[in-house]
């Protein structure tokens, strides 16, 4: 038998500007899978658990997974909740014999009682397992490391593609580093540049622009001996702590400080591209109008429109009203539109058949000031549905995941999918699985940022995106910030 080791996913992105607190539900909504289950459902897919067991399997390590926990972003972990999945770590690793330890991490956890998270599960950790037992990390490019993460792990590696698609190559890279540092092969360390940003200007899109030619650099240095990888973290602007913004690890060995002025060069590129911006904000109105232009080209595929600013996938409510009312005041037909978070809402459909006329007060209430209010809608109820959608894209394929009770309702030509629980659209199930075939619609209104380009992007003929001005507006100065450090682009000017 190899060497025996710990493993645990845990998940959250947290948007500190939220108004909702994210508890245990939160997490059980999402997922809470102990060990075994954990193994089965997750183990086989494009997953980091699943990257970590291909790299076990040919090293015969005696894995022992504690759990898999996620919750969609929100607001601040609440204590309990982080108590409640963090002691079975914790207790697991304090029983001793593990050669090593293996985490996928989000990165961008906040909680009720402390800015940073990860950090605190790993300071957790390390009380148990003393200093020099080998972690090691896997973290999602838009978390926002700490120093406290670096100290406290060896190893850290986070995915280099945005979507992320690599998620299960990069559990692989990290857990390959961790047998060699077990082995006694390599003594890691990882050693980290910050920039002065609230995030990278194009969040860290990998498709196209700058981010191409920093990770083909990234992949070129990893190729050295003392390099093991190079992770560059587009960080999460959504959360108003002192340690915000990009950064780029090193998890080498040798000389530390070439490493960092590596890692410098990539920073310079970062700030120095500050202004960069390769998006496109429309306001609604300005796509509602192009949509509808575009939509009497009866040869062209569907127009999507991308609402960035209520991406429930960084933390929005999912409820902002604004692109959906734009859309019905520019009288655009034979189009659909997801999600639209409101559970009041989906209670007052379940009281209705098939079919039925329903006045709903839609969406916009959890806090109108980032989204737009409620809409009064005269609308059809088309299905009912449990929500539960099994993804078949190249992010989610394999991975089922859940709306809670969903239906479909029709507003004049808009088949609008109405949700109870928050979640980014990336995976075109999201509306199959519901009856919504979005290749048969000549505009297709979402909410995600980025993310939805892995599978929407092959059906589309053209998209474009929006800021509602919903809680993740790209608008920063709209938010009140007050914990980030100072000065920080883009809420401070600098000097050339
Ligand atoms: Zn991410």
């Amino acid at each position: 038998m190899g060497f025996k080791i710990l493993t645990a996913e845990v998940s959250h992105e947290t948007n500190t500007f939220s108004v909702l607190q994210t508890a245990e539900d939160n997490f059980r909504n999402r997922f809470f899978l102990r060990g075994e289950t954990a193994l089965k459902e997750r183990g086989e897919a494009n997953t980091e658990l699943g990257g970590f067991l291909d790299v076990g399997r040919t090293h015969d390590w005696d894995v022992t997974h504690v759990l898999s926990v996620a919750a969609g972003p929100g607001g601040l972990v609440h204590k309990p909740a982080f108590d409640w999945f963090c002691d079975p770590i914790v207790g697991r690793a304090s029983d001793g014999g593990f050669d090593g330890i293996l985490l996928a991490l989000h990165g961008a956890m906040v909680t009720d009682f402390c800015e940073d998270g990860e950090g605190e599960l790993l300071r957790r950790i390390r009380k148990v397992v003393g200093p020099s037992l080998p972690i090691a990390l896997t973290l999602d490019p838009h978390a926002n490391v700490t120093q406290q993460m670096c100290d406290l792990a060896q190893i850290i590696v986070s995915f280099k593609t945005y979507p992320h698609i690599d998620k299960r190559d990069i559990g692989q890279q990290a857990a390959a580093i961790l047998q060699r540092a077990m082995a006694g092969d390599i003594k890691p360390s990882t050693t980290m540049i910050r920039v002065p940003m609230l995030e990278e200007v194009n969040g860290g899109r990998t498709d196209i622009g700058p981010m191409i030619e920093r990770l083909q650099k990234a992949r070129e240095y990893e190729t050295q001996d003392d390099v093991y990888a190079v992770s560059i973290n587009a960080g999460f602007a959504s959360a108003d702590i002192e340690e915000v913004g990009p950064t780029i690890l090193v998890t080498g060995s040798g000389d530390m400080e070439e490493h960092r002025s590596f890692a410098q060069n990539l920073a310079d590129d970062i700030w120095a591209r500050r202004n960069d911006v390769l998006n496109v904000y429309y306001p609604v109105d300005e796509a509602a109008a192009y949509a509808l232009a575009h939509s009497t080209n009866e040869s062209k595929r569907p127009l999507i429109i991308a609402d960035y600013a209520d991406n429930p996938g960084a933390g929005a409510y999912g409820d902002g009203t604004a692109l959906l009312g734009a859309m019905l005041d520019r009288g655009l037909d034979n189009a659909c539109f997801g999600p639209m978070v409101d559970s009041m809402s989906i209670e007052e459909l379940n009281r209705h058949q098939i079919g039925s006329r329903v006045t709903l007060q839609l969406g916009g209430k959890t806090d109108p000031q980032y989204g737009g209010p409620p809409l009064e809608v005269d609308c059809q109820l088309i299905s009912l549905w449990d929500g539960i959608f099994v993804g078949d894209g190249p992010m989610l394929g394999g991975l089922s995941d859940t709306f809670g009770a969903t239906a479909v309702v029709r507003i004049q030509g808009i088949d609008v999918l109405v949700t109870t629980l928050a979640r980014q659209m990336l995976d075109l199930q999201q509306f199959c699985a519901f009856g919504i075939d979005p290749r048969r619609y000549r505009t297709i209104g979402i909410k995600s940022m980025q993310h939805f380009r892995a599978a929407f992007e092959p059906i589309a003929g053209e998209i474009i995106v929006c800021d509602s001005g919903a809680l993740c507006t790209p608008h920063y100065s709209r938010m009140q910030y007050k914990n980030v450090r100072r000065p920080i682009f883009p809420l401070d000017t600098f000097q050339e």
